[in-house]
């Protein structure tokens, strides 16, 4: 059998780090890095005779991500403990959720591979703490822990087996990531370890009711990886399995300079968890009143947003998508066309050249350097004429490396449009002086040759003359 005659199962589950202030059970600082050990306490160090107090911003974080992905919500849900011995969980327990999850039964939409619309069914959303980090090797070989992380707040988003492929994989994550930066309950900063996901893989025979037998890759943090990892460990599963081989239920790790995955740990050493309900925290109860205010709360979410894109602005599908699956693009979009009104234009340049900068230089959305007003007055400054949309482009080259107003650039650049009738035609005799053949070729009934004095006529003036303008007064010189 060939490669195309199987179909890859994938499953996600993704811890988010949310931004609450404090950490889940104490009062310590969340923030990202500081000396090692210093945003700790008795309670997330351990310390015998420390007790854990639920953060409830944590539950509302939870409950405002359950629902802004279609999850049921519990009103009766609880804590466990989830034991393990490893060096940087400093209680050997983890405390976490079992069989009371706080949300359930979810869904995210995505596109499938043809542009329809696909639902990814979420098992459950639970709250749970982070743990700390061992550093290695600094010190000698040796390995020395810090606490900082330990307790910072996690949701887990457990996904249905139901993505079929590696762009479905990673369209799903940037639509999560999409939901969660909305919502504002996670900065989702994927280099910081902020959104990592384990991913599940296996393979089955088209057609075939079972799923196979599935391999796991733990904490794994950025898109390219997570998509060469599945392609690999597809390809890698068919060739075992058409050599007569079996899959193995294991845990590998996926090694990013080589390629390849390797094997950690099989399902023989597979932990029991031994889960018990964390007797030093009561159970969580949420009233039907508590639910309904974090829902009225909610923000528009990139579903209605493109939708509301759309009817108001009258853009197409495919660009509101692409507008709205980033909160700050979004953003900008908005504020920029509030201002100057001209949507249509603010979408284009944040679409056509703004992207494509973003991805030359990779530049996530909510590091673009320059407001909403800023570009708001560029796209003015082209439709009242000042500027050609030829130095608008040079204009947003500039906001990138120099932020500022673009008045002031075109200023300090001296880009401004000539738009002075006698200024034009000057610049036209002097082109049509040193270009006889044009002529005589626009007279022989090349039309051609008229782009191509145009186009003399914007070099010798660096793209500052008005091409409208140059074009009624060529044809006007030529045609005499
Ligand atoms: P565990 O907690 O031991 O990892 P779960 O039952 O919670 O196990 O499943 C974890 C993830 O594995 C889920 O996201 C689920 O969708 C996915 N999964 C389960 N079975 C398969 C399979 N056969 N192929 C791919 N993914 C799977
Ligand atoms: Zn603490
Ligand atoms: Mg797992």
């Amino acid at each position: 059998m060939s490669r195309e005659d199987y179909e890859v199962v994938i499953g996600l589950e993704v811890h988010a780090e949310l931004s609450t202030k404090t950490k889940i059970f104490c009062s310590c600082s969340t923030e990202f890095g500081g000396e090692p050990n210093t945003h700790v306490c008795p309670i997330c160090m351990a310390m015998p005779g420390s007790l854990p107090v639920l953060n409830e911003k944590v539950v509302e974080y939870a409950v405002k991500a359950g629902l802004a992905t279609n999850c049921d919500i519990s009103k009766d849900s609880k804590n466990d403990r989830k034991n393990y011995f490893y060096p940087d969980l400093p209680k050997s327990y983890q405390i976490s959720q079992f069989d009371k999850p706080l949300c359930e039964h979810g869904y995210v939409e995505i596109e499938d591979e043809e542009g329809s619309p696909k639902k990814i069914g979420l098992t459950r959303i639970h709250i749970e703490e982070d743990a700390g980090k061992l550093n290695h090797n600094e010190f000698g070989g040796g390995s020395l822990v810090d606490l900082n992380r330990a307790g910072v707040p996690l949701i887990e988003i457990v996904s249905e087996p139901d993505i079929r492929s590696a762009e479905e994989a990673e369209r799903y994550l940037k639509k999560l990531k999409s939901i969660l930066e909305y919502i504002e309950v996670s900065d989702c900063k994927m280099q910081e370890g902020s959104l990592r996901a384990d991913v599940n893989v296996s393979v089955r025979k088209r057609g075939a009711k079972e799923f196979g037998t599935r391999t796991e890759m733990k904490n794994m943090n950025s898109f390219k990886a997570i998509t060469r990892a599945i392609e690999y460990e597809k390809d890698r599963q068919i060739d075992v399995i058409e050599e007569g081989g079996k899959i193995y239920q294991e845990t590998l790790r996926w090694d990013d300079v080589s390629g390849k995955t390797f094997s950690m740990r099989d399902k023989e050493d597979a932990q029991d968890y031994r889960y018990f309900p964390e007797p030093d925290l009561v159970a969580i109860k949420l009233s039907d009143e508590y639910i309904q205010k974090i829902k009225n709360e909610l923000p528009e979410l990139p579903e209605s947003r493109k939708a509301r894109y759309m009817e108001e602005f009258k853009l197409s599908e495919k660009d509101s998508r692409l507008l709205t699956a980033s909160k700050y693009l979004s953003n900008i979009f908005e504020q920029a066309q509030k201002i100057c009104g001209n949507a249509k234009a603010v979408a284009n340049w944040l679409l056509s050249d703004i992207s494509r900068i973003l991805n030359e230089k990779e530049i996530e959305p909510e590091n673009i350097p320059f407001t909403g007003k800023d570009l708001a007055k560029l796209v003015s400054l082209i439709d009242n004429g000042t500027i050609s949309s030829a130095i608008g482009k040079k204009v947003v080259e500039e906001l990138f490396e120099n932020p500022k107003d673009p008045e002031e650039i075109i200023k300090e650049k001296g880009w401004i449009q000539i738009s002075d009738e006698g200024a034009i035609k000057e610049i036209v005799l002097k082109i049509l002086e040193n270009n006889p053949q044009s002529i005589a070729d626009y007279k022989a009934g090349k039309d051609r040759a008229l782009g191509f004095l145009v186009g003399q006529a914007m070099k010798e003036t660096k793209g500052k003359a008005n091409p409208q303008m140059l074009n009624k007064m060529f044809l006007e010189e030529l045609n005499k």
